[in-house]
């Protein structure tokens, strides 16, 4: 990053009155969680209609296993990388206000940080596709395949927003209001191709904040939205951020 781009960035974040971070895949990569698109993406190897709510109905138990391959194990595998540590820092002084994510992979929580919206649900959890009950996934309940209720012993589905599924209500009203107060607004490793999660931005944008941009490639954001956009991978770029501010 050079000076001209990390001055104007540091003292946009150090006088920001709400930072808000909006983070996508690209900020666990290098905690070893493949992106979905992108270099080394998922949907390289894999048909995305795994993720298709009506297909895991009909197909759950030859699902199961390769959700429990590409996330869980990945997940349970994985720590937070400097790029987690660092928002986790900004919001222990009162910097950073919230993050609103859409990963599922719980590492901004580990990290320490507390105030997070998960506007894709997460992978702790699962809910059942029969009676509705959410259940805490225990290693127990993940043995089984597919992993069924522990009420009433009908599948379960991953408590994670699969395609053609409806945002959690209270998520997504929480990340609205955070995204229309936030005055400067820090986009980290998101393509920005997911609706509605991508029209996030968009509201902070016409809601005045600056928009600052943390990815090795252009997103979908940048060029049209992002004010200053810092190419490069978030655990390197957010530790030099904390280091100059
Ligand atoms: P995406 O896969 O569409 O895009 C990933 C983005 O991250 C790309 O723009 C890529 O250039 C960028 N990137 C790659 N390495 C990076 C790095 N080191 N630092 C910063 N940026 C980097 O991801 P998305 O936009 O978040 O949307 C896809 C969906 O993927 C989300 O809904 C999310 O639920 C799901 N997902 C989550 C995880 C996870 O929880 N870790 C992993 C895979 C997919």
């Amino acid at each position: 990053m050079t000076d001209a781009k990390l001055r104007p960035a540091t003292d946009i974040i150090r006088q920001a009155k709400h930072l808000v971070a909006f983070t996508g895949a690209g900020i666990s990569a290098e905690s070893g969680i493949p992106t979905f698109r992108g270099e080394n993406g998922l949907w390289n190897q894999y048909d995305p209609r795994i993720l298709e709510l009506s297909y895991f109905r009909q197909h759950a138990e030859e699902i199961w296993p390769l959700l429990k391959d590409l996330f869980y194990n990945v997940i349970s595998g994985a720590e937070p990388n400097p790029a987690h540590y660092t928002l986790a820092e900004w919001e222990k002084q009162g910097l950073l206000k919230s993050i609103i994510t859409q990963n599922i992979d719980n590492l901004h929580q580990r990290a320490g940080n507390r105030h997070v919206i998960e506007y894709h649900g997460n992978t702790r959890d699962a809910v059942c596709l029969s009676c509705g009950e959410k259940t805490a996934l225990t290693e127990e309940i993940l043995a089984g395949n597919p992993p069924v209720c522990p009420v009433c012993g009908g599948i379960l589905k991953p408590d994670f927003v699969f395609f053609g599924e409806p945002i959690p209500a209270e998520a997504a009203a929480k990340a609205l209001e955070e995204s229309a107060v936030a005055d400067v607004y820090l986009i980290i490793g998101t393509s920005g191709v997911i609706y509605p999660a991508s029209l996030l931005p968009y509201e902070a944008k016409k809601a005045g904040a600056k928009i600052m941009e943390i990815n090795p490639e252009p997103s979908e954001y940048t060029g049209k939205i992002t004010d200053i956009f810092l190419q490069g991978k978030a655990g390197e770029i957010l530790p030099v951020l904390q280091q100059n501010l």
